[in-house]
């Protein structure tokens, strides 16, 4: 396996995290989803799962590590959620010193916030600020699309992830410092920030839609369990996104089991992979109980998934790396619908964005209704961009490029 270490952007797209490409020369590319993990008090289950996440890693030449949320709990050593600082120790004792067997130790993870990533003051914010080049949470909405070139074919897999906590919970119902913390960003329903963050999804899927897989990941569910999405404010907008684009699976942690479910005519996979190593849940049932599907509860474990041009097959597996049971989808064909531009928002809005990832330089320009952004990290490709909104059509470009 190859993975090209330079990393191209796409040209047509609000952000310069909008679907940054990754090669993958490989007739497979794997990579191990895992959710609800970073738990003291659980400590021998949370390593027999990374043990576990090693042992598949190393058969299957996995690429990268998925975090699904709840990254980080209260509990053993530690009276707080979340973490307290950006050199919070938590980051070694509950991640660094734990999933560092020879197949995953080196491994990119690609990370989304989770309820317990907010309870405490500035969690959030102390857990996007962390410096490893391993811990990847550049936005608390970005992309990342991997390219794979197989002996015979090439294909292109988009992962869109997600920030949930605001979708799930509304603005002042989630607990603890969740409501203080949304503030802090301005979030609010004056600032239409849950609308906005439902028009980056629409725009994402809209970006992946030529995309032979579209994976949507975030933490709270939209399907797997329903007490729980039918207790969020708007988790059932999302699952409406996920069906008008008919993408490949949404895949979320939050309820502490692993599940999958067919929907969308079995194009669609709904992905539960909660179990990475705090109490288990009892299980739950599906927003649809006739959907096709499986629950495995009371057991540790994770997912894996392994995209070939044929199938992407999500495995489910248990703390002893057995595969409990699997769930596969064809790649997909682009569907026919539109983007809704109505909310759409510039890449300088906090609504969408975490400042400290878009660069020097961000500034709208009401006269025109659009933005300009520059960035001038060494390490990424220096751009301006300019990006307009014409009614509903939304454009922008690359208008300068070092
Ligand atoms: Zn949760």
């Amino acid at each position: 396996m190859i993975i090209d270490s330079k990393s191209t952007s796409s040209r047509e797209t609000e952000s310069k995290q909008f679907f940054e490409t990754t090669l993958i020369s490989a007739e497979t590319a794997g990579f191990l989803l895992i959710g609800d993990w970073g738990d003291d008090q659980n400590i021998e289950h949370v390593k027999k799962v990374a043990d576990a996440m090693n042992i598949q890693a190393t058969a299957r030449n996995s690429s990268a590590v998925i975090a699904l949320g709840d990254n980080f709990y209260a509990g053993g050593r530690y009276d707080y959620e979340g973490v307290k600082a950006i050199d919070d120790v938590k980051f070694e004792t509950l991640w660094a010193d734990i999933y560092n067997g020879s197949a995953i130790e080196s491994l990119p993870w690609y990370v989304v916030l989770g309820n317990h990533d907010w309870y405490t003051n500035d969690s959030n914010t102390f857990e996007m600020l962390y410096d490893s080049s391993k811990w990847q949470i550049p936005d608390f909405f970005y992309t990342k699309r991997f390219q794979i070139q197989t002996s015979t074919s090439l294909f292109n897999a988009s992962f869109i992830f997600i920030e949930t906590d605001l979708l799930f919970y509304g603005y002042q119902q989630g607990s603890e410092a969740i409501p203080a913390n949304f503030a802090k960003l301005g979030w609010s329903a004056a600032n239409a920030t849950v609308e906005k963050q439902l028009a980056w999804i629409d725009r994402a899927l809209a970006e992946a839609n030529n995309d032979q897989y579209v994976f949507l990941l975030g933490h709270h569910p939209t399907f797997t369990c329903v007490s729980h999405v039918l207790e969020s404010v708007n988790m059932l907008s999302v699952l409406e996104l996920v069906n008008k684009w008919k993408i490949s699976a949404f895949v979320n942690g939050h309820q502490h089991s692993l599940a999958y479910y067919y929907t969308n005519d079995n194009n669609t996979l709904q992905i539960q992979s909660g179990a990475g190593g705090t109490s288990l849940a009892l299980p739950c049932a599906p927003v649809n109980s006739s959907a096709p599907g499986k629950e495995l509860a009371q057991t540790y474990g994770f997912s894996h998934l392994e995209l070939s041009s044929s199938a992407a097959i999500f495995d489910f597996v248990d703390e002893n790396s057995n595969t409990v049971f699997s769930a596969s989808v064809s790649p997909r064909r682009p569907v026919d619908v539109k983007v809704n531009c109505e909310f759409l928002t510039s890449a300088c809005d906090s609504s969408i964005h975490f400042k400290r990832a878009l660069g020097d330089t961000c500034a709208n320009i009401p006269a025109i209704d659009g933005f300009l952004c520059y960035s001038n990290d060494s390490a990424k490709n220096s751009e301006v961009l300019l990006a307009v909104s014409i009614g509903i059509i939304c454009v922008s470009f690359v208008v300068w490029k070092i």
